[in-house]
């Protein structure tokens, strides 16, 4: 199984702006401004569990930088969450939000729990318990929460109703990702992964190839990876390898997507699925592939694996996948990295529109929301693509070059208060 780098995705995150800095030719207070996280709140959650007992458990805010508008970015739940974490998420999301050019900043939150110890009556409770310690921190014009791994559509129900019914109205705009009964966004479940594979689509076709002719490996089969495994199935890519955190499997000239879709709705993993060979899940990485997608959790590509990556595109649906380290040995081995910053940065643009139609009380149609979506997924690549070719670097250190200098040029027009 893949094993999460905990070396830290902090580090790799402050390691990635400090390049950044460096090249923009910064000073030290502009770095220092860009680095630190604008607001933290750690929160104590006290649980009354089902058997009448009481546990504690500790829950994170951070709003890494509210400078381009309200801090927007997830919520996980996984029992490795810890503050540094949460601060690399939400730092994370400043920069995405920068580069598909969202009115938004960075934040992230998190509780350290593992919710499948959990029963649902008190994962709500924590939920609910966790929004109202926040609840001075978050709302629509504040901090917008969204569905990040353990978490999912309900969750943010949760905290739709306990900030609403504390506010005394229903302000569905306070979380995007939500059912579409109360507020949700057609084609927000699969927006992440659509936007995967249209910057996969866009990064082969420098190359003139398209999803046809490519093999892609997945890992991580859950919100992102299992539908991106799917869009690259009905692409016409050959998807020969998905793995979640039990195991992998693996065919070569592709796997039945609908069916093994079908075996994990059943079964709640991959494994045992009988269209395909069980491969260790670290294998995965180091697949004789064309096109390999992490979308699991961060630092699975280290400087160990990366001198072994067969793939000529990584195309990183989960953030933080690679380390700098690795970073390097791949950019060196000529392996096109499509950065997460960019790649998985369709769930945040159509949480932008959920929470544009929230506000406006009328929705549009999934044909619409689709099209809005590829649009700007395609100007960001181009984008980013173009400052790559014009600085002569990687497709990470342009999305950072681009997003960083969006994020500073705000600051120096908002200027420095008082
Ligand atoms: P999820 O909880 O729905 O799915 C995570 C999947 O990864 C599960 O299948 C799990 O079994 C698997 N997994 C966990 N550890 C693994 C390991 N070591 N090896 C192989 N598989 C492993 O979470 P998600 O929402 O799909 O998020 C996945 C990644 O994508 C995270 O990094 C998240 O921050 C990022 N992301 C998610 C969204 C979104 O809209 N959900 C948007 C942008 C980025």
């Amino acid at each position: 199984m893949a094993r999460p780098n905990h070396a830290g995705p902090l580090a790799t995150a402050q390691a990635q702006l400090a390049a950044a800095v460096e090249r923009l030719g910064y000073d030290e207070g502009l770095h220092t401004m860009l680095a630190t996280p604008r607001r933290e709140l750690h929160v104590a959650i006290p649980l009354r569990r089902d058997d009448g007992s009481t546990q504690v458990l500790h829950g994170f805010r951070v709003q890494h930088n509210i400078t381009r508008g309200p801090g927007k970015g997830g919520l996980r739940y996984h029992p490795s969450v810890d503050i540094d974490e949460v601060r690399a998420l939400a730092m994370w999301m400043t920069w995405k939000c920068a580069v598909v050019e969202l009115p938004y900043g960075g934040a992230k939150g998190g509780v350290a729990i593992e919710p499948r110890l959990y029963s649902p009556g008190e994962l709500e409770r924590v939920t609910r318990r966790y929004t109202s310690e926040i609840m001075p921190m978050i709302g629509p014009e504040r901090d917008i929460m969204a569905p990040d791994v353990g978490t999912d559509a309900q969750t943010m129900a949760w905290v739709m109703d306990t900030y609403s019914v504390n506010q005394g109205y229903t302000i569905p705009a306070v979380v995007t990702g939500k059912p579409l009964e109360v507020g949700g966004s057609l084609g927000r479940a699969t927006a992440t992964s659509r936007g995967v594979v249209h910057c996969a689509r866009a990064a082969l076709a420098e190359s003139g190839l398209d999803l046809p002719d490519v093999r892609v490996a997945v890992q991580g089969f859950g919100k992102v990876g299992s539908h991106a495994a799917r869009f690259f199935a009905e692409g016409g890519a050959r998807v020969e390898a998905v793995s979640d955190e039990f195991g992998a499997m693996h065919r070569s000239g592709g796997l039945d997507l609908p069916r093994l879709l079908d075996h994990v709705r059943r079964t709640g993993s991959v494994v045992d699925f009988d269209g395909g060979d069980p491969l260790p899940g670290d294998a995965l990485l180091t697949l004789d592939v064309d096109v390999l997608v992490p979308a699991a959790v961060e630092g699975v590509l280290t400087h160990e694996n990366a001198p072994e990556v067969k793939a000529r595109w990584v195309v990183e649906g989960a953030n933080g996948p690679t380390t700098p380290r690795a970073d390097a040995i791949l950019a060196d081995r000529g392996v096109v990295v499509v950065p997460d910053i960019l790649a998985n940065a369709g769930g945040v643009v159509v949480s932008y529109f959920e929470w544009v139609q929230a506000q406006q009380a009328y929705w549009w149609t999934e044909a619409e929301i689709e099209a809005k979506l590829a649009e700007r997924m395609a100007t960001a690549y181009a984008a980013v693509a173009e400052m790559a070719r014009r600085e002569q670097v990687t497709l990470r250190d342009a999305a950072l070059l681009l997003s960083v200098q969006r994020v500073a040029t705000a600051h120096r027009t908002r200027g420095l208060y008082p």
